[in-house]
């Protein structure tokens, strides 16, 4: 594509937050498995953007993060690489039985079909190859085909928060095997309306707590009311702003 990505660098950034560690120049050197930047470079990504350059080593060092940087800068590599890189570190942990109610491990939530496809199609590029089983649920078309998928067992669930909880609410998917919660375009969420049902998923009776699980949230913007939720969903977070985010 044409997008020149070297105009992000000299972008500032700012980093909060107790002991971030350092942000990594080049995918070669972020400590990923050889398979994993295999399939970046694949997808013909040569050097990461600001934002993947600090989400990777903090998402990897097992932190939470709020990450704030504006569309097109590549926030849903910043967390998919170092998500399918941890699952992919011991396979042991990744078998998964079909049938009865789904455990995945990663749910990603997003307002809009459009967004949960690309997240979806861009999870499905970087696990390429491997064991890895994502699925994927959007409202507006039928439940069934999504839920079989779901069924068959699955590691990475992509969803938007109401077909979401269509599945949590039929015993079809719970959330006591995960290990990453994200929750992508935080601020459209927020105009979305979509916040009840996203606190539904954090203070679910099957999630996870808090401190025993990773939470990542997304953002173009940065308002009060988003980082008031921020303070709410995150435990201990390190907070990176690539640029001028609007408040
Ligand atoms: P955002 O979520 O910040 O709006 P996306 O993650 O959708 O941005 O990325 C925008 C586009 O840039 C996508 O087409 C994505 O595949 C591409 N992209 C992301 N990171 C890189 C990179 N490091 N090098 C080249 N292209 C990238
Ligand atoms: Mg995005």
């Amino acid at each position: 594509s044409g997008i020149n990505f070297d105009k992000f660098d000299c972008i500032a950034v700012k980093v909060s937050g107790e002991n971030p560690p350092r942000a990594v120049e080049s995918f070669e050197t972020a400590n990923l498995r050889k398979y994993v930047v295999d399939n970046i470079l694949k997808a013909g990504y040569k050097k990461p953007t600001p934002i993947q350059k600090h989400a990777i080593p903090i998402i990897m060092g097992g932190r939470d993060l709020m990450g704030c940087a504006q569309t097109g800068s590549g926030k849903t590599a910043a967390f998919l690489l170092p998500i399918i890189n941890t699952l992919l570190q011991d396979e042991r942990e990744l078998v998964v039985g079909p049938g009865g109610c789904a455990q995945p491990q990663v749910v990603i939530v997003s307002p809009t079909r459009e967004l949960t496809l690309q997240i979806f199609n861009e999870a499905r590029k970087f696990s390429y190859g491997s064991i890895l089983k994502i699925a994927v649920a959007y409202g507006g078309t039928a439940v069934r085909h999504q839920g079989d998928n779901i069924s068959r067992g699955c590691h990475i669930l992509v969803a938007t928060p109401g077909r979401l909880h269509d599945f949590v609410d039929r015993n079809r998917v719970s959330f006591d095997s995960i290990r990453f919660v994200v929750l992508d375009e935080a601020d459209r969420m927020l105009d979305m309306g979509f916040i009840p049902s996203v606190e539904k998923m954090m203070d679910h009776p099957t999630m996870v707590p808090i401190k025993e699980r990773q939470t990542l949230m997304f953002s173009a913007t940065f308002p009060e009311d988003i980082q008031h939720l921020a303070g709410r969903f995150l435990n201990n977070y390190l907070f990176v702003a690539v640029g001028i985010v609007g408040g």
